[in-house]
C-alpha cells in the first residue's frame, strides 16, 4: 500500500508557486491578490477560511479577508462582490460556503466574475470544465487529479466509482475521469444515496473516490484488493485523545480497509491540504492571465 501523502504534495506545489511569485514580482509583476468573503461564525468556515488566508501568505500573496454578520442581506453581499469583481488589484474571490438559509448560493456563485471564480463553481467555468476548455477546475477535484497525477496512478481504462454528487465533488470529478487525458480515461459510475446494490458497484472499482460525509462509512467488505481509494470525507468527532476535544475522520475506515489498497488517502493529509493548493494554484493562474 502506498499513501498518498497530500500534505506533503500539497507543500511541494506550495513551494512551486512561492518561486514563480518571486519571479513575477521580480520581473515588475505585482503578487497575485485572493480576496475571501466569510459569513457569519461558523467554527468550520472560520478555520477553513483562515488556513486559505495562511497559505496566502505562504506563497507570498496578498489577501483580504471580508467578514460579514451572519444577518448580512443578499443584496448587500452582492454589492461587495460586486466591489471586488471591479478591482483590479484582486486577482481571485471565494465566498465560503455554506452561507445562511436567506441567502441564494446560486445566485452569489453566479455573481462572482468567472475571470475570479478561483473555486470554479462558476456555471460558465464548470461547462468550459465539461468540454474540457482551459477554466479554474473546482479545487477539490483538482487536487484529487494532481495526487493521481504526482503519483502516476494508472486511470486510464480504469473502472472509476465516485460516491456522492454534490455539485462541488462527486458531479465534477465523475466528468474529469471521464475525460480524454491523464488522468482520466476512466470508465465512471457515479452513485448516491438512491443507488441500489452500492457494495455490488464499490467492489468492482479499480479507484474509488468517497465523497458523502459520512465518517468511516466504506470498510473493507466494500472494496477489492488492489484499489485505489481517495478519501474526500472530513468528518469532526469528539475524541477524549486529542488536545482539542475533536478528530478528524474520513468516509473510509482507514485502519481496516488499507492493506487492500494499492494506493489510498490518508484523513486528515490526503485531499484537504491538496484543496487549498489548487486554490492557490488557480489564483496564481488568474493573475498570470492579466499579465
Ligand atoms: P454533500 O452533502 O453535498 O453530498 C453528499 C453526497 O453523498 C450526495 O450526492 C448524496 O446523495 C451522497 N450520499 C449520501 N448518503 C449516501 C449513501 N448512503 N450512499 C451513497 N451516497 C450517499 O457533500 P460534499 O460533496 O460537499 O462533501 C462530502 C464530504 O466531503 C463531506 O465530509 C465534506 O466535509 C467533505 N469535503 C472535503 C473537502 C476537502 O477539501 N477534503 C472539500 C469538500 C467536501 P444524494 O445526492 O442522493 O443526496
Amino acid at each position: 500500500m502506498q499513501l498518498l501523502d497530500g500534505k506533503k504534495t500539497a507543500n511541494d506545489i506550495k513551494e512551486e508557486i512561492a518561486i514563480e511569485v518571486t519571479t513575477l514580482v521580480a520581473k515588475g509583476g505585482k503578487k497575485p491578490h485572493l480576496a475571501a468573503i466569510l459569513v457569519g461564525s461558523d467554527g468550520a468556515s472560520e478555520t477553513y477560511v483562515n488556513a486559505k488566508v495562511k497559505a496566502c501568505e505562504r506563497v507570498g500573496f496578498d489577501s483580504t479577508l471580508v467578514r460579514f454578520d451572519s444577518d448580512v442581506s443578499e443584496e448587500e453581499l452582492l454589492s461587495e462582490i460586486e466591489k471586488i469583481n471591479n478591482n483590479l488589484d484582486i486577482d481571485g474571490l471565494i465566498v465560503q460556503l455554506p452561507l445562511p438559509k436567506h441567502i441564494d448560493e446560486m445566485k452569489v456563485t453566479e455573481a462572482i466574475s468567472p475571470k475570479k471564480d478561483v473555486d470554479g463553481f462558476h456555471p460558465s467555468n464548470i461547462g468550459r470544465m465539461t468540454l474540457n476548455s482551459p477554466t479554474f477546475l473546482p479545487a477539490t477535484p483538482a487536487g484529487i487529479l494532481e495526487l493521481l497525477e504526482r503519483h502516476k496512478v494508472e486511470t486510464v481504462g480504469k473502472h472509476c466509482v465516485i460516491v456522492g454528487r454534490s455539485n462541488i465533488v462527486g458531479l465534477p470529478m465523475s466528468i474529469l475521469m471521464a475525460q480524454k487525458s491523464y488522468p482520466g480515461n476512466c470508465t465512471v459510475t457515479l452513485t448516491h444515496s438512491r443507488t441500489q446494490n452500492l457494495k455490488k458497484i464499490t467492489k468492482t472499482a479499480d479507484i474509488l473516490i468517497v465523497a458523502l460525509g459520512k465518517a468511516e462509512f466504506v470498510t473493507a467488505d466494500m472494496v477489492k484488493d488492489g484499489v485505489c481509494i481517495i478519501d474526500v470525507g472530513i468528518t469532526r468527532v469528539k475524541s477524549d485523545k486529542t488536545k482539542s476535544g475533536w478528530k478528524l475522520l474520513g468516509d473510509v475506515a482507514f485502519e481496516s480497509v488499507k492493506d487492500k489498497c494499492s494506493f489510498i488517502t490518508p484523513v486528515p493529509g490526503g485531499v484537504g491540504p491538496m484543496t487549498i493548493a489548487m486554490l492557490l494554484k488557480n489564483t496564481l493562474i488568474a493573475a498570470k492571465s492579466k499579465t
